[in-house]
């Protein structure tokens, strides 16, 4: 597998970083992700302008962000994958210096750049399946909608989540639902869609955009207000949106089965309408 780092493509072993690396001491470090759909790079300007609002909120500047996608092209043909389903991994920090300093480090200091592809892995039975998920305090700091590679509270929910057999953690502040662990979260209720609303606490989800999207075109009601977390086993239907799986069904929260414990109609009606989003701007 043939990786890019620092201006360099090179076979994934040999693509090292340095100890010193702000990355890997601090978590000073951004990332971002895009789904190549055999070549379609979805909502890529959408990534890179979230992934350039964090850069400016970081004060990182990166020499080669106009050919990032370019790169990403390259990797994805070098890899065999251009023609697949695959994602996209790039990964900024403030580089690497010596010694450790918790203030920036010299303005001469180069990022760390990483990008890598990926096949695309997602267990897509979960699509019609639908998947069980849990709430969780929202421990996390008060930027949640930069998306930083410091994750520590999103991996212990994950993994709360993953070892009671559920799919997700949501992450419930002062009596609301935020968002999951590396999703965004939606409730319907009487043929409407709630979700919370943008701000310092969820991240500016690239698919939850597209969520808003598509329910204008179908004439479908979407309200961002907070959810409390008290009420969601009462909504008839709730999904969550996310690169790698679209629109994701929740049939269960916590002990609590939704509605019928089954995908929701109007979640599979945005899931038909994903799909054909997508296929339209293959067909373009
Ligand atoms: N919220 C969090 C915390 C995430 O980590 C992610 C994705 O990684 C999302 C929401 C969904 O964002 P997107 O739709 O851009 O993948």
């Amino acid at each position: 597998m043939l990786i890019y780092l620092n201006g360099k493509f090179l076979p994934r072993e040999q693509a090292l970083i340095p100890v010193s690396d702000r990355g890997f001491l601090f978590g000073d470090s951004l990332y971002e992700v895009i789904r190549s759909y055999r070549g379609l790079l979805f909502e890529a300007e959408a990534h890179l302008q979230r992934l350039q609002n964090g850069l400016h909120a970081l004060r990182l500047h990166v020499a080669e962000f106009e050919q990032l996608l370019e790169i990403a092209r390259r990797l994805l043909t070098e890899n065999n994958l251009a023609q697949a389903e695959a994602t996209i991994y790039f990964q900024i920090t403030r580089g690497a210096v010596f010694p450790r300093t918790h203030h920036f480090p010299p303005a001469d200091t180069p990022p760390t750049v990483y990008i890598a592809v990926n096949k695309y892995a997602f267990n897509t039975d979960y699509l019609k399946t639908g998947v069980a998920v849990i709430t969780v305090p929202d421990v996390r700091w008060s930027r949640c909608d930069l998306k930083t590679t410091n994750l520590l509270a999103n991996i212990l929910a994950n993994q709360q989540a993953h070892e009671l057999g559920a799919y997700e953690a949501l992450f419930v502040r002062e009596g609301v639902i935020t968002e999951a662990s590396h999703s965004n979260f939606f409730v319907v209720q009487d043929g409407k869609v709630f979700t919370h609303p943008l701000g310092n606490a969820i991240l500016p989800g690239i698919t939850r955009q597209v969520v808003f999207k598509l329910c204008e075109q179908l004439h479908i009601k979407i309200e961002e207000t907070p959810l409390p977390a008290a009420q969601i086993a009462e909504a008839s239907e709730a999904f969550l949106s996310l690169t790698s799986a679209e629109v994701l069904p929740v049939i269960q929260v916590n002990d609590k089965k939704l509605g019928e414990g089954k995908p929701g109609e109007l979640t599979q009606l945005l899931q038909r309408a994903f799909g054909e989003y997508v296929e339209s701007l293959r067909r373009r």
